[in-house]
């Protein structure tokens, strides 16, 4: 029997709902907008299609949003100063730095100036620290997407097999400490598998739930994933036969038991963690 399809943006769509209504609520209680500030240097097509998408999502949810540009010859110190005043600015409550920034700047420097109070995407070393001890203050928002994917539809993490194909900062690393916690959505037995992995399907094979994000269009195939297992699809690769996911999704839905397509997996569900996280951030600064 073929695999049940994960529908992320139906999901989206639901959690995006719950959180209009709370901006709502927030909104008149406090007299508060929520806004994201957004930063985006460089002229990459893909990176202004995603913060046109964000800015969207805000507009829709009743938050608001700000976009600074910047030009591809812009300098960290140009950067470090916007995000001085940003961090200084009552009125923005996160701040989201697109990346990737233009050839020369220095990223992480510029990541790390971002207030740990206003840094939406969770990539400033204070959180992931929090992160890591169990005490988060917001949770990156593909990561928290897939666990609102797993927690959702109700697939039992505690005592799991998850494994994990990629180590990024932003996914697997991310993804494999919040599994690792006590709770809900966590209790889970972590494989964090990569490119230096010996025998990765033999490892893949034991994953009660197997999470890829590496960025090779259809590299997971039905050998290497178990029967029954449930399968989150993370990869958006673009093709001449147009956005697949790192999974071959065709043949692992006749071996999986459930399972993200792409496009309309995790991906929605990135955007609506980061409303979520900007929400979160304007009641954190509102006294
Ligand atoms: P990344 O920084 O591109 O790193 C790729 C990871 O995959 C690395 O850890 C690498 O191992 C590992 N890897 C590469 N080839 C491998 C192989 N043959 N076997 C095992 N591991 C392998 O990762 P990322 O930023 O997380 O992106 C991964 C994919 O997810 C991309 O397609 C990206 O577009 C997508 N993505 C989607 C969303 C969303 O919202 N849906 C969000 C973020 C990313 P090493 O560390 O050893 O090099």
């Amino acid at each position: 029997m073929p695999a049940t399809l994960l529908d992320g943006k139906a999901l989206a769509d639901e959690i995006r709902a719950e959180i209009a209504v709370a901006v709502r609520d927030f909104t008149s209680r406090s007299g508060v907008k929520p806004c994201l500030a957004a930063v985006l240097a460089g002229d990459d097509p893909a990176s202004q299609v995603y913060v046109r998408n964000k800015q969207r999502a805000c507009e829709q949810n009743g938050l608001t949003s700000r976009l600074h540009r910047l030009a591809a010859e812009t300098t960290t110190d140009e950067l470090l100063a916007l995000i001085d005043q940003l961090n200084d600015d009552p009125a923005v409550h996160g701040i989201l730095v697109q990346l990737p920034l233009p050839k020369g700047v220095d990223t992480t420097r510029v990541l790390d100036a971002v207030s740990p109070r206003k840094d939406v995407d969770a990539f400033h070393p204070e959180n992931v620290g929090r992160i890591v001890q169990g005490r988060p203050l917001f949770l990156p928002c593909t990561p928290h997407g897939i666990q609102q994917i797993l927690l959702r539809h109700k697939i039992p993490t505690a005592g799991a097999h998850v494994v994990i194909v990629g180590r990024s900062e932003i996914v697997g690393k991310p993804i494999a400490m919040m599994l690792v916690q006590k709770g809900p959505g966590g209790d889970a037995t972590v494989t964090v598998c990569h490119s230096r992995s010996r025998d990765l399907p033999c490892i893949t094979r034991t994953a009660d739930i197997l999470i890829v994000a590496i960025g090779r269009a259809k590299f997971v195939t039905a050998d290497m994933v178990r029967s029954g297992a449930t399968v989150i699809d993370v990869g958006i690769n673009r093709t001449e036969s147009g956005l697949v996911g790192d999974v071959d999704f065709e043949s692992v839905r006749q071996v999986a038991g459930a399972i993200t397509p792409v496009p309309g997996g995790v991906g929605p569900l990135t955007i609506t963690m980061l409303l979520h996280n900007t929400l979160l951030a304007a009641r954190l600064q509102t006294p």
